[in-house]
């Protein structure tokens, strides 16, 4: 049940906020059952809007996602339905993404409703029993999201992804939001699901610190484009991409109490939309060749845990 994620060339995905067309182009990986996959970069790569294509949230113009072997843009609107069902998505803001005006009941029962699962009395015995699992206590069912914490809105955030028992959850920043104290105990929470339910997870995020802990194997976003991709112990001991190893080197001391740093780099930024031919990172790459002005450089597997794009290697 692995599922394979595609943007060719020329904006695969896109997608618009605030006025600002972000794009994705030339991403293609696969997300294997029960890991943990990260998708780091700076603000504007392209990683939500990733993510977001990924749940049907943004239409690729382009591309193609595969979910447990099938074409998620070929499925008949019906099958579409009961498939968003297995995709479930962690916010990154857990007070704007949660109706103040709902109780914990009713945030938890809307997609049970939505996917008619279950009577009333059973779907009141599947909150009831998500609501453990998530570290929330039952007797604040009837109480409304507004009064909680960041923290317990988070866990209600989580349980709500849940409850539907998905297969793949695309946590876009779950914790960036939060306090720094309260960031371990929403990922050890998200680990241990991941255990107990057997999920998989795309975890985007723009602070390494986090994604060393909790991903198996991390894509490295620039420009709406996939830099380099592998393990996370390969690519934090031996990064292989320049721009892979700028955003290490902005990450002076591995301090926990310092996650909250963004990755913040030297030069301009292009535009995602426009991208400068050839590599999109040459005007900030100490690395840069002639070629890379002109010559796009292609994904390839340098050796069994990585691949880059790159025209250092291959
Ligand atoms: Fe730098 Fe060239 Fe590699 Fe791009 S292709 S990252 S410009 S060396
Ligand atoms: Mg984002």
């Amino acid at each position: 049940n692995e599922m394979k994620v595609h943007f060719p060339a020329k904006s695969g995905a896109l997608t618009k906020t605030n006025g600002l067309v972000k794009a994705v182009d030339d991403v293609s990986f696969t997300i294997r059952q029960g890991e943990t996959l990260g998708l780091v970069g700076e603000s504007g790569c392209g990683k939500s809007t990733t993510g977001r294509a990924i749940m049907q949230l943004v239409k690729p113009t382009a591309g193609e996602i595969r979910f447990a072997g099938k074409s998620l843009a070929a499925l008949p609107a019906r099958e579409l339905r009961q498939n968003r069902r297995h995709l479930q998505m962690v916010f990154q803001d857990p007070f704007s993404s949660l109706n103040p005006r709902l109780t914990v009941k009713e945030i938890l029962d809307e997609p049970l409703k939505a996917h008619r699962l279950g009577d009333a009395r059973e779907r009141t015995e599947k909150i009831r029993q998500i609501m453990e699992v998530c570290g929330l206590d039952h007797t604040y069912t009837n109480r409304y999201a507004h009064e909680f914490s960041g923290g317990q809105r988070q866990r209600i955030g989580i349980a709500r992804a849940l409850i539907l028992q998905p297969q793949l959850v695309v946590a876009d920043e779950p914790v960036s939001a939060l306090d720094v104290s309260i960031q371990s105990q929403i990922l050890n929470l998200m680990q241990d699901l991941q255990e107990a339910f057997g999920l998989t997870y795309l975890f985007i995020s723009h602070d390494l610190g986090v994604v060393r802990h909790i991903c198996n194997r991390v894509g490295v976003m620039y420009l709406g484009r996939m830099a380099e991709l592998g393990t996370t112990e390969a690519l934090f001991s031996n990064p292989l991409h320049p721009y892979t190893r700028t955003l290490l080197n902005a990450i002076p001391v591995p301090d926990p109490r310092k996650r909250k740093e963004r990755i913040v780099l030297q030069g301009d930024v292009p535009s995602p939309v426009n991208p400068p031919a050839g590599c999109a990172f040459w005007g900030r790459c100490p690395n840069v060749m002639e070629m890379c002005k002109e010559v796009r450089p292609r994904m390839i597997q340098v050796n069994d845990q990585q691949s880059v794009a790159c025209h250092l290697y291959g």
